[in-house]
């Protein structure tokens, strides 16, 4: 037996006379008792369930079927990172003074993995993710891990469940990294244990039936991020409060989703600048009224979240070299004027959820309606690039095999 933290001990004695109880076992290693030594793959001990679950394709809402393991590891001040696991999904217990419940102590990551015509499961630049987990688990002050051997652990969970990845066009299985922290205390302090896992949900298409366009609600009031906060880390405190703006836009306008803005408290509300959504990035294909077109969006100016499609589109745009890419501020004002005068070609949101997601218009709360006027054929390309890459369509270096 294994020296594991208490908690993680009463998960492998639940589960004892599962699978791998007679699957040879490596010898295990100590646990070390350096802080600073990171976890590793190679330490991987496995606790595997028989199925429980089986892949119903169809009616798959986002978020609601999850495989039959999970990846935990938890760290504890003084003592370092215990083994890291793949057992059977399962409650977390958590001790109800944790940080996590009070004070929002938690980040995430949201990647896919995709199966190929050959049939091989993959990954799409998985490595900034887990760059991304480690920025914000760091601006949190959660244990720091070695992101390497963290995507070696999540490749290896990936292959135990690798049966759940849907191999059917448009489906994948969202991968949900997460942090947080599991100290024994109520004091507003750096954690003393933090636990960090992976579980993976099959998914269904975004859009089953070709894009479709929406009206977003652009909030003039509501911020979700402001310079010197945390909009560009993924922590849970950041997405609890987008839901109260986005219900009542929905309510009032029919609007499924919400543009942030954010201007200086004394500034002309006209000069408030487009941000993002929230979850999505936001970008706007604009005519430049010299005959040619202009791909802008908010740049990494802290309040934005580093996307990985963000980038990814930018990319493959300016290698293109067909649309000038501009990360830059956009103005309520400039956009308004861009409508009014038909230079709005196409808006889109773009996340790993959806890739993008064609705006049609923006909605004030004045009554301003500000509509693209192009076809989508921007957007619609930029969808299909990206697909054909993360289903191994095409050959790509941003597609890797598990
Ligand atoms: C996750 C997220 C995105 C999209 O990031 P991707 O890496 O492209 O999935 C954009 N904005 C916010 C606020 C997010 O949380």
């Amino acid at each position: 037996m294994v020296a594991v933290p208490k908690a993680l001990a009463r998960m492998v004695s639940s589960t004892a006379g599962s699978l791998d109880s007679a699957a040879p076992q490596p010898e295990p290693t100590p646990i070390t008792k350096d802080e600073e030594s990171p976890f590793r793959a190679a330490d991987l001990e496995y606790d595997l369930a028989p199925s429980e679950g089986h892949l119903n394709l169809e009616d798959l809402k986002f978020g609601t079927v999850f495989t039959d393991h999970m990846f935990t590891v938890e760290h504890v001040a003084g003592e370092g990172w215990s083994r890291p696991r793949i057992g059977p999904f399962q409650n977390i217990p958590v001790h109800p003074a944790a940080p996590v419940l009070h004070y929002g102590m938690c980040c995430f990551e949201g990647m896919k993995a995709y199966v190929d015509a050959a049939g091989r499961v993959r990954l799409f630049r998985p490595e900034m993710n887990m760059a991304r987990l480690a920025r914000s688990a760091a601006r949190l002050e959660l244990a720091p891990f070695d992101q390497g051997e963290m995507l070696a652990c999540l490749k290896a969970f990936l292959r135990v469940d690798a049966a759940w990845v849907p191999r059917r066009e448009g489906h994948s299985l969202y991968l949900r990294p997460f942090a947080f922290s599991t100290s024994h205390t109520l004091g507003v302090a750096k954690s003393t244990r933090t636990m960090l896992s992976v579980i993976a949900s099959p998914v269904g298409p975004y859009f089953p039936s070709g894009l479709v366009p929406i009206p977003l609600f652009v909030d003039e009031v509501n911020r979700r991020a402001w310079p010197g906060g945390v909009g560009h880390a993924k922590v849970g405190a950041n997405y609890a409060p987008t839901i109260a703006p986005q219900v009542a836009a929905a309510g009032r306008y029919g609007t499924p989703q919400v543009v942030y803005t954010f201007a200086a408290p004394d500034a002309d509300p006209e000069d408030a600048v487009f941000e993002e959504c929230g979850a999505m990035n936001v970008m706007f294909l604009l005519d430049d009224g010299a005959g040619g077109r202009e791909l802008v969006t908010p740049p990494l100016k802290g309040t934005i979240l580093p996307g990985v499609t963000r980038d990814s589109i930018l990319t493959l745009t300016r290698e293109a070299g067909e649309v000038r890419v501009a990360e830059r501020d956009l103005s309520i004002r400039e956009l308004r004027e861009a409508a009014a005068a038909g230079r709005l070609i196409e808006a889109f949101g773009c996340g790993t959820a959806c890739i993008v997601q064609p705006i049609a218009s923006f909605v004030r709360a004045n009554g301003d309606v500000m509509r693209t006027v192009g076809d989508g054929s921007f957007t619609n390309n930029i969808f299909k690039t990206l697909s054909d890459i993360q289903y191994g369509r095409v050959e790509h270096p941003w597609s890797e095999v598990v």
